[in-house]
């Protein structure tokens, strides 16, 4: 058993996990499959047929698996990395400034591709899976962390005694304590008023980008390197993680009601 977890360890210290895990995924999707307008469930017909959302949340984080290549750029759509503790102003513009392809622009050119008829069906189903993931991993509050230890990927902790890291704890450790299946999870969060979703939904990207910021930089506060993670931290933030799972469901059902 103890050889097994230097295993387990071992191979988590050389892959990091950059996104939600599978549950916090599919909770995102199911969440606004449940807010899609009827129009926009006709036009996810052609799409995707008879399937959930649910199913393709997690398909761009399998990819990475993938070894032809084809997939290799793909990699860095799922974060962004800035320093710590910005005022908006300042957030917002380094945002802006960021070089490359990074979640930032990949949310809006994935609505773009899933918006142009011109394109394959099968370029558009690419945009739709990547959608549906980046939203939930917007919503992961360490996906807009810090450049200098990966969005906590190289804060060491432990999650009720198991060495894990900072940024793993956020994919999967404090979802997966909630001991819901996605299908509970989202029928136990979606009961958020009209108004609250309206102030959610209506804001721009940037300020859907701050908020993570903003939680971000309370999780580092209060998870430094060595920390013993367990009931304490789920007290702590088990209400910011059912917040930030409603969102993301809210505002993807937003996104995929105004672009179909
Ligand atoms: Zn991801």
């Amino acid at each position: 058993m103890k050889k097994l977890l230097l295993v387990i360890a071992a191979f988590c210290s050389f892959q990091y996990c950059f996104a939600y895990g599978t549950t916090g995924h599919r909770v995102v999707a199911e969440i606004a499959q449940r807010h899609l307008s009827r129009h926009a469930k006709k036009e996810l017909k052609k799409l995707i047929g008879d399937q959930q959302l649910a199913f393709w949340a997690n398909w761009p984080d399998f990819i990475k698996s993938d070894t032809t290549g084809k997939w290799k750029s793909a990699s860095k759509w799922h974060y962004v990395d800035l320093p710590g503790g910005l005022s908006k102003e300042q957030f917002v513009t380094d945002l802006k400034g960021l070089s490359g392809e990074n979640l930032y622009t990949q949310i809006p050119a994935m609505e773009a591709q899933l918006k142009d008829k011109s394109l394959s069906l099968e370029q558009r189903q690419t945009a739709l899976y990547f959608l549906i993931h980046l939203v939930g991993d917007l919503h992961q509050p360490l996906h807009v962390g810090r450049d200098e230890d990966q969005g906590g990927n190289k804060i060491k902790v432990s999650w009720f005694g198991k060495p894990t890291n900072l940024h793993a704890v956020w994919d999967e450790s404090l979802v997966d304590y909630q001991q819901y299946s996605y299908m509970e999870y989202a029928t136990v969060l979606d009961i958020v008023d009209k108004n609250q979703e309206k102030s959610w939904i209506e804001s721009p990207l940037e300020d859907w980008f701050y908020e993570s910021h903003v939680l971000s930089d309370k999780v580092y506060d209060k998870t430094p390197d060595g920390s013993k993670l367990s009931y304490g931290y789920n007290y702590l933030f088990v209400n910011d993680l059912n917040e930030e799972l409603a969102k993301g469901g809210l505002r993807l059902a937003k996104i995929l009601n105004e672009i179909l």
